[in-house]
């Protein structure tokens, strides 16, 4: 429990000294505390592309002549590099917008089944063949933002393929909640998360294992983004995982953001 910090003013008034309490400072250091670490954060993650980069292009300078096949794979590697900056300013940019409390949610009705169709696409482009990835059910129609959904539901299914070893398998499904409600989840066999980071994967830049992340070109706002979506449209995520068996995310949406009944399937 933080203990609460009030300004408070002292104002001469009529020969007396009030006292004014002006406003709680707790929240907006909170806030204030939360800002400098996401710009610490984000400054020191695209630092460290551009240094890789700039270390090339004085390679590239001091050595003009460089066999072309080094200079090929520099290129390679730059260009990965970029690539890896431009996903965290798209991810940063995206997360500050859905953040803004001025941004109002844009809501039609969500066709999910070529939604999911072209998530499926993506997903398995990731995986290059690695993992068997499957779509199992057609889901309700939703009442929400289709590009604030799509990102949300493909952050989750791209999340499975990189933290899921080849050979693994990737399972999409909708379930019927009792009450009217209905969940999409997306089932791993990878790699699992430990149950003391569970609470903390929404955190801006929060991972498990920061080399791994950064190797399958995580910029670590994947859950963040899928959070503050959820927020925005009164969906909640749930998470199970077991190390080395697998990890569980479920898209829990209430009865009034369903447009469609459907038939779930019989899933495991
Ligand atoms: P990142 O870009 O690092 O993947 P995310 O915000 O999407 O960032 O996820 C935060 C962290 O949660 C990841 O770094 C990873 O450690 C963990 N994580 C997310 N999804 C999975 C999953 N399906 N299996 C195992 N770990 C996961």
């Amino acid at each position: 429990v933080q203990e609460r910090k009030l300004i408070v003013q002292i104002i001469p008034f009529e020969n007396r000294r009030q006292i004014l309490v002006t406003h709680d400072a707790t929240e907006s250091e909170r806030i204030d505390m939360m800002r400098r670490d996401f710009i610490a954060n984000a400054s020191h993650e695209l630092r460290t592309p551009l240094t890789v980069i700039n270390g090339f292009l004085e390679i590239a300078l001091a050595q003009p002549n460089l066999d072309t096949a080094v200079r090929t794979s520099h290129l390679k590697l730059m260009t990965e590099q970029g690539q890896r900056m431009q996903n965290l300013i798209g991810d940063m940019l995206t997360l500050t917008r859905l953040e803004s409390v001025d941004y109002p949610l844009r809501s039609e009705r969500v066709h999910v089944r070529p939604l999911l169709e072209g998530i499926l696409e993506e997903a398995k482009a990731l995986s290059a063949g690695k993992h068997t990835i499957t779509l199992e059910a057609d889901g309700p129609d939703l009442q929400g933002n289709v590009d604030e959904l799509r990102s949300a539901f493909s952050n989750l299914v791209s999340n499975a393929v990189r933290y899921t070893p080849q050979d693994g398998a990737i399972k999409l499904y909708w379930e019927r909640k009792q009450g009217g409600g209905a969940q999409f989840v997306v089932k791993d066999n990878g790699i699992g998360i430990s149950q003391e980071h569970i609470s903390r994967l929404t955190e801006r830049f929060y991972r498990v294992d920061k080399s791994r992340s950064r190797e399958t070109q995580g910029t670590g706002l994947g859950l963040a983004i899928v959070r503050h979506v959820l927020l925005r449209h009164r969906a909640t995520l749930g998470v199970e995982s077991i190390p080395d068996k697998g990890s569980t995310f479920t898209v829990c949406f209430p009865a009034n953001l369903l447009i469609e009944e459907f038939v779930p399937v019989e899933s495991a």
